[in-house]
């Protein structure tokens, strides 16, 4: 799976940029990972797909890029960016437990 090895590449990479506040750069790796994916037929794996806004390809980084809050049993994600709001139900615990003890 050299590909999907590629694409998680890109997208930390991406991560490590934004958090340096290379926004614009961050962006361009988010975009070729995704390009790379399509032309590969290779899909990102979920845990690095939630990584990034899909309106804006920006990664999305707590406190930095990204808002999250939790209403009642929802983490709502908010991207600073551009305003791109998604909503996801906390109910199933092993799939979300991750989201809950980075949220405070
Ligand atoms: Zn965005």
């Amino acid at each position: 799976m050299k590909a999907k090895r590629r694409i998680i590449e890109l997208i930390e990479m991406a991560e490590e940029l934004a958090r340096q506040g290379e926004i614009e750069l961050a962006r361009k790796y988010v975009k070729y990972a995704i390009v790379y994916s399509r032309k590969t037929k290779t899909k990102i794996p979920l845990e690095f797909k939630r990584k990034f806004c899909r309106k804006c390809y920006v990664p999305l980084i707590p406190g930095l890029t990204e808002r999250r809050r939790i209403k009642s049993k929802i983490l709502v994600r908010t991207c600073l960016i551009c305003g791109w709001v998604r909503r996801y139900p906390l109910r199933n615990k092993g799939v979300n437990k991750d989201y809950k003890s980075e949220t405070r």
